[in-house]
């Protein structure tokens, strides 16, 4: 059974069709979708949508790049959410948290600093309310890990991982597993092909991070010439495919162990569901 781990099916992308993805995703064997928060304003929205299809699952968190209009009284809302829904099997993860020291705006010492506050302040959610984390990092991953290393959270995904070796390593002795999407179908992503090829495939989750990150086959226009594309869930089927050959081993098989990874890093993906 495919799992995204990782889907923000809620953007205004998908306004305008969003059944009918959801419905292309369930005929390409997506069983479950983890729809991550980035910030208050689509706590409400991400749950709703989780419980409106079977395989909906949600995360809520304040993603870093939405941290320089976020304030204390987000974290205090957030806060009252875990807490009011922490009984809520849909309700899987804190997320989508973490770093992002890419983007040139919010890479000023304050803004980093911002943003650590906000990291930190999650964390202690997550291990208050006993959720696994999942986390946005670019650029940041050591500093991500020494504050996972400082609060000993419940474990988690690594979305997106685009690290080293050694950082990859040291995810998976604090528990998490790495989240593989369709960065991963493109030629050019070497980096990203050695780690889906040579680290252990206990150590990998599936995820499309759709509308963005479309994979290689998408976003072609005749002359083979990049063009933006939306992505989708469905997709996912295609990025198992290439995981698998990538890694010379059987679909099946690949499939079925990423979603047992998924299983083991949000447990509550393996809870029985009301229907
Ligand atoms: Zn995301």
């Amino acid at each position: 059974m495919l799992i995204d781990t990782h889907c923000h099916l809620d953007a205004t992308e998908f306004d305008a069709d969003r059944a009918a993805v959801i419905a292309r995703a369930v005929a390409a064997g997506v069983r479950q979708i983890v729809i991550p928060a980035v910030g208050r304003s689509n706590f409400q929205a991400v749950r709703d949508l989780a419980w409106s299809w079977p395989g909906g699952r949600y995360a809520l968190g304040i993603h870093p790049l939405y941290v320089a209009q976020a304030d204390d009284q987000d974290l205090l809302a957030l806060a009252q959410c875990l807490h009011a829904w922490q009984d809520d099997p849909r309700l899987v993860a804190v997320g989508e948290i973490g770093l992002d020291f890419f983007v040139p705006d919010h890479n000023a010492p304050a803004q980093r600093a911002r943003q650590e506050i906000f990291y930190a302040h999650q964390l202690g959610l997550a291990r208050q309310f006993g959720l696994p984390v999942l986390l946005h990092g670019r650029k940041s991953q050591d500093v991500l890990l020494k504050y996972l290393r400082r609060q000993s959270p419940i474990g988690g995904i690594a979305h997106a991982f685009n690290g080293s070796f050694q950082q990859a390593h040291q995810f998976l002795d604090l528990g998490f597993s790495l989240g593989m999407g369709g960065a991963l179908t493109f030629d050019r992503a070497l980096q990203i092909r050695r780690l889906a090829t040579q680290l252990p495939i206990g150590a990998l989750v599936l995820e499309t991070d759709a509308p963005d990150m479309a994979p290689a086959w998408l976003g072609r226009d005749a002359q083979g010439h990049a063009q933006p594309a939306r992505n989708e869930p469905a997709e996912i089927a295609g990025v198992a495919d290439c995981l698998a050959s990538l890694r010379g081993e059987a679909r099946a098989a690949v499939i079925g162990q990423c979603a047992a990874n998924a299983q083991r890093s949000l447990p509550r993906l393996a809870l029985v569901q009301p229907i």
